[in-house]
């Protein structure tokens, strides 16, 4: 998701092609008024412009039966509206709002999110759960009252989707917490309960290591179990640092879960006593970043290309094994062993390396195995 001014038409294409490049195959803006619906449509041109022809969700609250009423080539450019049914009204207003919000989609054949999140759920529904929920004996734990409102919530609303004449296949349900269990719990709920695709995210996950492995925790016993349909890692980006680390960080997820592969791999060893230079975890480091970097390109190029595995080990305990477990592998001397390096091939050693130009020749042998066998004949 982007986090510029979306009226600022020119930066938030410029974010969005980031998230696009990086890996991101949908990415959603905020619309929050008049100014940023407008500038829907020169975002999506800029986007074309660049060749960037990644799908645009809308992100609505408040005001999206509004802006989608007024602007209709923001409502028929975007690909799908997120709504909250939190926050699109109270009482009768909630209803009229939302079956608004519905119609659009509907007449323009778009799919909608129906993203409950548990900072801004309804609260007449909750209140209601509540009061029920006091009158039984035993009453059920708070806790659970809540992941109660948030399914009925993204249920009853989908239910209302559909007698609007929303397609039920053009529903997605998205019920977000910031804790991990409670994240599995609400999830797991909802997927015995309907059989809408489900968008799963940890929100408010937090900054840096905290949020990547938070997020890792909440989404992984969720994917490993078949839930889920399109993830979302929702980081507080250190100022300044690149929008893109969450999209890494989602790519790492799912692929470290062999559902879906995205860049080669570099398996690389954490270093001991027996390492006593940093030359392994420069060359380890600099080879991932060289590998991803290439991305971009060898997708066309070289196809497969992102199921690679590469095996930068630093000395001769695991190094040799776990080279030939890759695709192609190189063991660097550790600590007291001769300064050579011995490479691996599909398992096979091809070489060994020394002297002062090794992280080059081990660079120049990756690109001509790459080359030999990803290369279109
Ligand atoms: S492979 Fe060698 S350097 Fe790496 S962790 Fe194992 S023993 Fe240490």
């Amino acid at each position: 998701m982007t986090n510029t001014d979306t009226a600022d038409a020119a930066a938030t294409a410029a974010q969005i092609a980031d998230l696009a490049r990086a890996g991101s195959e949908i990415v959603r803006i905020t619309v929050n008024h008049d100014a940023a619906a407008a500038a829907l449509p020169e975002i999506r041109q800029r986007l074309d412009d660049m060749g960037v022809p990644v799908p645009l969700v809308g992100d609505f609250h408040y005001n999206g039966h509004k802006l989608l009423a007024a602007h209709p080539p923001a409502a028929r450019l975007l690909d799908k509206y997120r709504i909250n049914p939190g926050n699109v009204g109270v009482g009768k207003r909630r209803d009229d709002n939302f079956t608004t919000i519905i119609d659009i989609a509907r007449d323009h054949g778009k799919p909608v999110r129906i993203g409950v999140n548990w900072g801004s759920l309804d609260q007449d529904l909750l209140t209601r759960l509540m009061d029920e929920n006091a009158r039984k004996d035993p009453p059920l734990e708070a806790s659970e009252v809540l992941v109660e409102a948030m399914l009925q919530s993204a249920l009853l609303s989908a239910e209302l989707a559909e007698a609007r004449g929303l397609p039920h296949d053009a529903i997605v349900l998205s019920a977000k917490v910031s804790g991990v269990r409670a994240l599995w719990n609400v999830y797991r709920k909802l997927a015995e309960r309907c059989d809408y695709p489900l968008h799963l995210g940890l929100t408010e996950a937090g900054m840096g290591v905290k949020g990547a492995v938070s997020s890792s925790a909440g989404l992984v016993p969720l994917l490993a179990d078949g839930i889920g349909d399109t993830i979302r890692v929702s980081l507080t980006p250190d100022p300044g640092a690149p929008r893109e680390r969450e999209v890494e960080i989602a790519q790492e997820i799912l692929q470290a879960l062999d559902l879906r592969s995205f860049a080669p791999t570099v398996t690389a060893c954490p270093g001991c006593g027996r390492t006593t230079s940093s030359l392994f975890q420069e060359m380890a480091r600099d080879i991932q970043a060289y590998l991803r970097a290439q991305m971009p390109q060898w997708q066309e190029r070289y196809p497969g290309v992102e199921r690679l595995k590469v095996a930068v080990m630093g000395c001769v305990v695991n190094g040799p094994g776990e080279s030939k477990h890759a695709d192609i592998g190189i063991s660097l001397p550790g600590t007291g062993e001769a300064p050579r390096a011995p490479v691996y091939r599909d398992g096979e050693l091809v070489g060994t390396l020394q002297g002062d130009t090794i992280v080059e020749d081990f660079n120049r042998m990756l690109d001509s195995y790459i080359e030999e066998r990803f290369g279109r004949p």
